[in-house]
């Protein structure tokens, strides 16, 4: 963790080079590790603002020397990226510009007027629109063309950008360049002119277009069988939202939506990737999950007293069995019929597994959920781990009946853990 001396532009005017002039600054030290909402919220406490107040954090950029573009710190991404910017380069030329839209410095009175006929703002907006943080997938979405001169904050937005507008405009280009500083896209068709060339700007990590040739000398009016640029990854930023409000379930839904809205047929594959990637950016990657579970543990402990959790990490520090029941539960336990019914079924993620249940029925006859055990399969010693867990957390275990289906491990387990129980076969 280091300190960053942080210069605050405001007050100041864009000019027709996307250049912030006439500005006031201040100076702010602050860690290299402070989030996105925790500079906004200096921002707003060293500039008198309240709440009613919107603002945008931008940074400028000198492409060539009059030329300027401007990118947006949006997130806590921009700002990593951003911080990365200010210990490599000279503090002033990047200042942090605070743009207000309404109150103090207000966007539309300080905007120098434009060309004719055009508003201050509207310039200014389209320019954002072609200046974008790519991280969001609406805004992705919304990007219509490139022109030479947009800035990027990395290749990989350079590349979502170009993929989104071969799966829109229906072409297919190739890869003629790509290493760290240049990336260079020609179309796919043999003597077609359209083509791309972007790279970095010195000492930046800002992916800049330097040349475009807009527009193609061949036939994009076939819609391909499976798009070459519809890469899983793009799909799913594009049907991210709709797998969020459920529009899109499976990957059949997936290829529908990806065929009705850009034209673009993919593959069954793709589309499941896709799915799984928007899941991942969702819920996490399965590995992290089980990397928190000693913090879910450690919550529940806290939060819910009572309630009894294990993990079993075979000695090698390799997930094994995890137990939880929770306190409602064993508290429940005191006032229903002594009679435990035990189960397993699958797990469907990445690393399978089996999920154990024990459950009984409370005074209105509903089920009655008493501990969940996540095992690695159905077997001997992993109903006999789960039954002993079971059994140190319930507060008492006289004339109990279990029942269960035939599995074979399950009569030896309960003979094993509850040697006074009676073990019954569910028909
Ligand atoms: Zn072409």
């Amino acid at each position: 963790m280091g300190m960053l001396n942080l210069i605050i532009s405001y007050d100041g005017k864009w000019d027709l080079n996307n250049r912030y002039i006439d500005d006031s600054y201040l100076e702010v030290l602050v860690e290299d590790t402070t989030f996105y909402l925790d500079v906004m919220e200096i921002v707003y406490k060293k500039l008198q603002l309240n709440a009613s107040h919107e603002i945008k954090l931008m940074v400028s950029f000198d492409i060539e020397t009059s030329t300027y573009s401007i990118l947006e710190v949006k997130n806590d991404n921009d700002l990593i990226w951003y911080f990365n910017l200010l210990r490599n380069s000279n503090l002033f030329n990047f200042s942090l510009i605070v743009s207000i839209f309404n109150g103090p410095f207000s966007m539309q009175e300080v905007f120098e007027p434009c060309h004719e006929g055009e508003s201050s703002l509207t310039s200014c907006s389209s320019t954002f629109s072609n200046n974008k943080n790519c991280s969001g997938p609406a805004e992705l979405l919304q990007m219509d063309d490139i022109k030479e001169g947009d800035a990027f904050f990395s290749k990989l937005e350079v590349q979502k950008v170009l993929q989104l507008l071969a799966m829109k405009r229906n072409f297919e280009y190739k890869t003629l360049k790509s290493n760290g500083q240049r990336l260079v896209v020609a179309c796919s068709v043999d003597g077609c002119k359209w083509y791309v060339r972007a790279s970095t700007i010195s000492s930046t990590q800002v992916w800049v277009i330097r040349q475009h040739v807009k527009d193609h000398t061949c036939a994009v009016d076939v819609v391909r069988s499976d798009h070459k640029q519809a890469t899983s990854l793009i799909i799913s930023e594009c049907v991210k939202q709709k797998v969020i409000n459920g529009e899109c379930n499976d990957p059949k839904s997936i290829i529908k939506h990806m065929c009705k809205e850009f034209g673009v047929g993919v593959s069954y594959y793709k589309s499941w990737r896709a799915k799984e990637l928007v899941l991942e950016a969702i819920q996490g990657c399965p590995e992290d999950s089980y990397a928190q579970l000693p913090s879910l543990c450690y919550a529940l402990s806290h939060t819910s007293p009572g309630t009894v959790t294990d993990i079993d990490d075979g000695g090698n520090g390799r997930f094994k069995y995890f137990f939880v029941s929770f306190a409602a539960s064993i508290e429940g336990w005191s006032h229903c019929r002594p009679i435990i019914s035990i189960d397993g079924t699958f797990l469907r993620n990445k690393y399978v597994g089996t999920l154990l249940i024990a459950c009984t029925m409370d005074g209105n006859n509903s089920i009655f959920p008493l501990a969940f055990t996540v095992v690695d399969s159905e077997t001997d010693a992993s109903w006999e781990w789960f039954l002993y867990k079971l059994k140190s957390a319930l507060c008492y275990c006289q004339d109990l009946v279990f029942v269960s289906d035939r599995k074979s491990s399950i009569p030896k387990a309960v003979c094993n853990v509850f040697s006074n129980a009676t073990h019954c076969i569910c028909v």
